[in-house]
């Protein structure tokens, strides 16, 4: 890429999208001692929760399909009760056999209250209860995993951030000469807090101005950039998280952030399942849609 040669960034992309078709990315490595731990409880369901386009809430049907344990879904919405057939990742969890419990809006966020999910437990058995996003100490672990030996020649690491399990592995497994830039995906202060709970150096930061107005917002710069990324690269990215983290990489290597030679390694959190949801939403909106 023309950018980077003249701005002298030697930068990286980690496919973490690759690494299973459907558990894709760092929902993998959030569910991997999760997992272990329910069967080691002797547990036989996992319960989650999740928004209609909740990645994780695909993997986890996915993940539990794989190992032999039942998932319920607690989702966000109760208007998707009717019609979650016509939600293309609703419909993938529920192949891979997740039982959807829908709530309204109000109740979904009460889903960290002990009361609420003592409700959830009387109604459905002694499940193994994971927070919204999988994010939880163990998936910090799985997460730290994600940085090998030989990733000690970066300079950054750059991640996407949702609920900041992900990248509070990371700045975990990074070393002291390295930093790690958080890119959230959605508008808020309280991610810094979140994540300050998981975390043991300060060597992070947040990169707030990439967020394109919040949650599973896009437009239309972001998603010619999305394209024309997978048509030089054939990386393909996706619309919620991956994709505005690398615009604002992009962005910020335009504005002469990072040093001549700095090497920037990205992590492709995968989220590759959405694409076909958000194209469902951008036809609606008579934007373009993202290449397949
Ligand atoms: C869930 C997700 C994230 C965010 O991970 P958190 O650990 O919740 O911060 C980033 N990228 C993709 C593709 C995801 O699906």
């Amino acid at each position: 890429m023309p950018l980077l040669r003249e701005k002298g960034i030697h930068l990286y992309i980690r496919r973490e999208d690759t690494i299973h078709p459907l558990i894709s990315g760092n929902k993998y490595r959030k569910l991997k001692y999760n997992l272990l731990e329910a069967k080691k409880q002797g547990k036989d369901t996992l319960l989650t929760f999740g928004g209609a386009f909740s990645n994780h809430i695909a993997a986890t049907a996915c993940a539990g399909h794989e190992q032999g344990i039942k998932t319920i879904g607690v989702i966000r919405g109760e208007e998707l009760q009717d019609n979650w057939q016509d939600n293309p990742t609703l419909t993938l969890a529920h192949e891979h056999g997740m039982q959807f419990h829908f709530v309204s809006r109000a109740d979904y966020r009460l889903k960290s209250e002990p009361l609420f999910i003592q409700n959830l437990k009387d109604r459905f058995g002694d499940v193994y209860v994971l927070p919204e996003g999988g994010t939880n100490d163990l998936a910090v672990k799985g997460c730290m995993e994600i940085l090998t030996e030989e990733d000690t020649i970066f300079d950054y690491i750059c991640c996407a951030v949702g609920t900041g399990g992900t990248v509070a592995g990371l700045i975990n497994a990074a070393r002291p000469h390295q930093t790690v830039l958080g890119f959230p995906a959605l508008k808020g202060d309280f991610l810094i807090e979140e994540i300050r709970t998981f975390v043991h150096n300060d060597r992070w930061k947040l990169v707030t101005d990439y967020h394109f107005g919040g949650y599973a917002k896009v437009d239309r710069p972001l998603i010619d950039f999305i394209n024309l990324f997978k048509s030089k690269t054939g990386i393909p990215l996706d619309p919620i998280y991956t994709g505005k983290m690398l615009f604002g990489i992009f962005d910020l290597v335009k504005k002469g952030v990072f040093p001549h030679g700095t090497q920037i390694l990205a992590i492709h959190t995968g989220g590759l399942q959405g694409i076909k949801g958000m194209n469902r939403i951008l036809k609606k909106k008579n934007l373009p849609l993202l290449d397949v």
